[in-house]
């Protein structure tokens, strides 16, 4: 079939990409739904920072590429051997497909499935095919099993969660990446208790997600960091008990005096590893350092070494919140229903698929939280 797709060609195209357009939006040529796979028609995709990572050239990823990673829509059709999903079922994407045979998916740790991180590194889907053409008869490469910036896109089973119908899905979309790793990391990585202090990085959809898990979970106080007042008071109404301007004050300092020397969970939201070596600094002793961030893959992190001996320190990476996602999303979506986990506060608007370079460029810069491409 024919649909309308945001095609990616070239990495590391210059700002502001309303300018230089790196999505290219156009029709592309989808083929059927092979074993095991999944036609989906999608209702509402989120523009988040892994995707600016690819488009700025910090994550490479193969070329070219429909990108989108966080995404929910509804099953049209089916291929042989899909068992549980039937057309017409509601969907949110998992960014990982989930093997179910691996050590990590044995384990109950789908989030680093590893067919899946290779699939995703190839840019293929789980099956190892690529259904994609663009109109030269170019193969085009999935996005983390999802590609969601396309009005219609095929995805394996293994990557698709079936959500109740009457949730808006625009709204569902965000469960896929900003809540299921936010606050994933608060009650999955950290397992943060009641009355214990967190700090946090970054106040993208994920740290403010992270917030909303950290009074979830009965944290005190939530200490938000960010250098855009407009994110710290959108982080106050979400659960912040304190927020830090940093480019104002000393962070890692405010943090430790607000905390009598150090909050027992810090969250690096921000992906750089600045901001982890400060969020580690901001750590109380024995407490833990959780690092959320993706910075780019030839960035490294330098820390005391005997101050992880003597402090009883720990430094704990949270991918995609250490998600099972068929566990996980049906929870998320529970508290959000009960008025607990208010994500809808993330979406700055709704856009066209038109507008994403221009929606890229509001990413970038602050000026948007979440931006949902409405279809
Ligand atoms: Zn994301
Ligand atoms: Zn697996």
């Amino acid at each position: 079939m024919k649909t309308l797709a945001a095609v990616l060609y070239e990495l590391g195209k210059p700002a502001p990409y309303a300018t230089s357009q790196p999505l290219v939006i156009e029709e592309i040529d989808l083929e059927g739904p092979g074993p095991g796979e999944v036609l989906v028609e999608i209702i509402g995709a989120g523009l988040c920072h892994s995707d600016l990572s690819v488009i700025d050239g910090s994550r490479p990823r193969p070329m070219p590429m429909v990108l989108g990673h966080e995404a929910a829509g509804i099953v049209r059709e089916v291929g042989s051997g899909v068992h549980d999903l039937k057309p017409d079922d509601h969907v949110i994407f998992s960014f990982v497909p989930m093997c179910g045979h691996c050590v990590p998916c044995a384990t109950g740790r789908p989030a680093l499935c590893e067919p899946g991180a290779k699939a995703n590194l190839t840019g293929a889907l789980l099956t190892g095919s690529r259904r994609i053409h663009n109109q030269q008869g170019t193969l085009v490469n999935h996005h983390l099993g999802v590609s969601g910036f396309a009005q219609y896109t095929i995805a394996v089973q293994e990557s698709l969660i079936k959500i109740d119908a009457h949730i808006p899905l625009e709204r569902a979309a965000l469960f896929g990446c900003a809540a299921i790793t936010g606050v994933g990391a608060v009650i999955n990585t950290a397992r943060v208790e009641p009355g214990m202090a967190v700090a946090i990085w970054g106040m993208g959809g994920v740290g403010l997600c992270a917030v909303m898990g950290a009074k979830l979970a009965g944290a005190t106080p939530i200490i938000a960091v960010d250098i855009l007042p407009s994110k710290l008071a959108l982080a106050r109404e979400l659960g912040a008990t304190h927020v830090i301007d940093a480019s104002s004050i000393d962070p890692v300092e405010a943090v430790r005096d607000l905390t009598n020397g150090g909050a027992q969970y810090v969250f690096e939201v921000v992906g750089n590893e600045r901001a982890l070596a400060q969020a580690y600094s901001a750590t109380r002793r024995g407490g833990t350092t959780v690092t959320v961030g993706l910075p780019a893959p030839t960035r490294m992190l330098s820390v005391s070494a005997v101050s992880i001996t003597a402090e009883e320190r720990t430094i704990k990476g949270s991918f995609m919140g250490s998600a099972v996602p068929r566990r996980d999303i049906p929870r998320l979506l529970a508290l959000h229903e009960a008025g607990l986990l208010p994500v809808e506060k993330l979406l700055t608007r709704t856009i066209r698929l038109d507008a994403i370079n221009d929606g890229f460029d509001a990413l970038a810069s602050g000026a948007a939280v979440r931006q949902i491409i409405s279809f």
